[in-house]
C-alpha cells in the first residue's frame, strides 16, 4: 500500500543555511523530492538553471500564474518566486515527501491549501552567526542585504504559524532531527484511513465469528 507523500514547507531567515540542510536531507535520505521553484531574480554565480531555480523572465512569471501552474507564489526583495505544481502533485501521488523551501507568504497559502502540510521554520543558533553568514556570503549587494534584514524582521513576526521550529546548529544533526519528524508523519491516523478500516473490518468480521462459534458450543 502506497501511502501519499508528505508535503513538507521549510522556511527561515536568509542566510539561516535552509539550502544546506535541505541538500544534507536529500542526499543521506531516501524517499524525498526537492521542489525547483520558478523565480524572477538573476542567477547567483554558480547557480544553474533548473537546479536551485528556472530563472524566467517576469513576463514568464505572470503567464505561469495566468495558466494556474504555480501551488503558490510570493513577491520577496523585488522578485517573484513560486512553485510549479504539477512536480509537487506527481512526487506527491507516488508516495515522496516533498520539500518546499519557501518563504512565509507562501507557506501560509500552502497550509490553506494543504492543511496537512508539514510547515518548519530553521531557526539560527544566534543572531549573531546569522549576520555573520548572510555578510560572509559576499553574493549580494549592500541594499539586497538591507532588504533581506527587513524581511528577517517581518518573518520573526509569523514563526508562531509554523508547526515546529529546529535550530541550524550543524547541518547534518539539523537534517537528522526534521528527518525523524517527518518520517514520524507516515504514521498519522489521516495518513492512514485505509489500513485502519481493513484492521478494523477483519476484527468486526473475527468477533462475529468468534460469538457464532461460541454460541454453537453452548447450545
Ligand atoms: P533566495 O533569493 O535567497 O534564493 O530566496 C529568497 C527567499 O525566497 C527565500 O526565503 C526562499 O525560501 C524563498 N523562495 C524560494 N522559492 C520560493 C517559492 O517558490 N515560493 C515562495 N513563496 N518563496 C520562495
Amino acid at each position: 500500500m502506497t501511502v501519499k507523500g508528505s508535503l513538507v514547507v521549510v522556511s527561515g531567515f536568509s542566510g539561516v543555511g535552509k539550502g544546506s540542510v535541505m541538500k544534507s536531507l536529500i542526499s543521506r535520505y531516501e524517499g524525498y523530492a526537492l521542489s525547483v521553484s520558478a523565480t524572477t531574480r538573476e542567477p547567483r554565480p554558480g547557480e544553474v538553471e533548473g537546479r536551485e531555480y528556472f530563472f524566467i523572465s517576469r513576463d514568464e512569471f505572470l503567464e505561469m500564474i495566468e495558466n494556474d501552474e504555480l501551488v503558490e507564489y510570493a513577491s520577496y526583495c523585488d522578485n517573484y518566486y513560486g512553485t510549479p505544481r504539477r512536480f509537487v502533485t506527481q512526487k506527491l501521488e507516488q508516495g515522496q515527501d516533498v520539500l518546499l523551501e519557501i518563504e512565509i507568504q507562501g507557506a501560509l497559502k500552502i497550509k490553506k491549501q494543504f492543511p496537512e502540510a508539514l510547515l518548519i521554520f530553521i531557526m539560527p543558533p544566534s543572531v549573531d552567526e546569522l549576520m555573520n553568514r548572510l555578510l560572509s556570503r559576499g553574493t549580494e549587494s549592500e541594499e539586497a542585504i538591507c532588504k533581506r534584514i527587513e524581511r528577517a524582521v517581518e518573518e520573526a513576526g509569523g514563526i508562531e504559524d509554523y508547526d515546529y521550529i529546529y535550530i541550524n546548529d550543524r547541518i547534518d544533526d539539523c537534517a537528522d532531527r526534521m528527518n525523524e519528524l517527518i518520517r514520524a508523519q507516515r504514521n498519522r491516523t489521516s495518513r492512514n484511513s485505509r489500513f485502519i478500516e481493513e484492521i478494523r473490518q477483519q476484527i468486526s468480521h473475527y468477533k462475529s465469528e468468534y460469538s457464532t462459534n461460541n454460541s454453537e458450543q453452548e447450545s
